[in-house]
């Protein structure tokens, strides 16, 4: 074996072969490709394989430059979507350090997709070294504008070339970045939300707690139905009373009971809710910061009974993507809200500020969530 073609590095103790870029872009041609880079358009210069078979487990790990991959017609995940994904966002602090919010608990959470969907579970360790090992290569694509980030996509899917409907014996781990657009572009503007009466994301046995592609694909029409209502996002309801409150679109929903000690409700764990990285910080950091916080039930006739009374004084969706994302308004079929006075509350506020401080490492890291990259090659 020639020096070049042997692996050089290893990712959770899996040979890989790294074959970066022989033509990297200039600085100059990076920055005007980060000036406007929307949501997943704007792919850094390298992705990581890893190729799992039944009998031979993990194996060609590869380091490569970005680009399509070849897939037979056939490719099984395709027609039967066993895919799962993660997202997780990469921050470039004041002092320039550059790290992964939380990975672990991505690399963890993606393991428990994949055994429902009966894919393969990628060792933590390769999933954390495979993201230093990608983001040590692109640490220039890891933006230093205000609101900018580094978003990493870790997806897994059956790339087994055959029809039968089974568990894949073969699959694909890919591991790609792109830049992500500042996240409050417009400030912290509420959003008007619409309750679906009629669509459901998630029954109870169902796969509602797995980050999978099917999910995504079944609420499209929900979606597309609070649109047409004149609505930002959708507000998912439980599948079997169709009255307890799960998620807003791909984000997970907090109430705000305020008061000198300000009390936090967000729904409970189900089964049917995928259970947020960023709704599990919040909740820590709330109660860091002396507020209580109670995982339980909430229901839509009392979202807008406490509204209406005042009691309910802010509502926030958050997730990786937006962070946080104030809800100001709340419509259904014959019914219409405003929660507090339909503007940013301080409590949202002041939650959305601690959590970017922890994130861009502003202030100590007490959690031990940020995972510092090194820039490598
Ligand atoms: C990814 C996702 C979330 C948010 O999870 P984070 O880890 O906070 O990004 C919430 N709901 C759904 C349905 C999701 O897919």
């Amino acid at each position: 074996m020639s020096a070049a073609a042997a692996p050089a590095t290893t990712i959770g103790g899996l040979p890989v072969t790294v074959e970066p870029t022989t033509s990297p872009l200039t600085d100059a041609a990076r920055a005007e490709r980060m000036r406007d880079p929307g949501f997943g358009r704007v792919f850094s210069e390298h992705m990581l394989t890893i190729r799992w078979t039944r009998e031979g487990g993990w194996q060609e790990a590869r380091l490569t430059p970005y680009g399509p991959l070849a897939l037979d017609p056939a490719t099984s995940a395709l027609h039967y979507g066993q895919s799962v994904f993660e997202g997780f966002k990469v921050y470039r602090g004041a002092d320039g350090s550059v790290a992964a919010f939380r990975p672990e608990a991505n690399a963890e959470r993606f393991r428990a997709s994949a055994r429902r969907l009966c894919l393969p579970e990628l060792p933590v360790e390769v999933f954390t070294e495979a993201v230093d090992l990608l983001v040590g290569h692109d640490h220039a694509w890891v933006p230093s504008a205000p609101g900018q980030t580094l978003y990493v996509r870790p997806l897994l899917f059956a790339s087994e070339p055959e029809l039968v409907v089974r568990p894949s014996e073969e699959c694909l781990f890919v591991l790609t970045a792109f830049v992500a657009a500042d996240y409050f572009p417009r400030g912290l503007t509420p959003v008007t939300v619409w309750v679906a009466d009629h669509f459901v994301r998630a029954a109870p046995g169902g796969t509602g707690a797995a980050k999978c592609a099917a999910n995504y694909a079944a609420g499209l029409a929900a979606q597309a139905e609070a649109a047409e209502q004149g609505c930002d996002q959708v507000v998912f309801l439980d599948a079997v009373e169709r009255r307890w409150v799960e998620e807003l679109g791909g984000m997970n929903l907090l109430f705000v009971y305020g008061g000198d000690v300000p009390r936090l409700v967000t729904p409970a764990l189900t089964g049917t809710l995928l259970p947020g990285i960023t709704r599990d910080s919040l909740l820590t950091l709330a109660r860091d910061l002396g507020m209580e916080v109670e995982e339980g039930r909430v229901s839509v006739e009392d979202w807008e009974a406490d509204a209406r009374s005042g009691a309910l004084t802010e509502v926030f969706a958050c997730g990786t993507a937006a962070v946080l994302t104030p809800v100001g308004r709340v419509r259904r079929e014959g019914a219409e809200w405003v929660v507090g006075d339909g503007d940013t509350g301080p409590v949202t506020a002041a939650l959305r500020e601690r959590l970017l401080a922890v994130q861009t490492g502003a202030v100590p890291d007490e959690h031990g969530w940020r995972r510092v990259v090194a820039p490598l090659g």
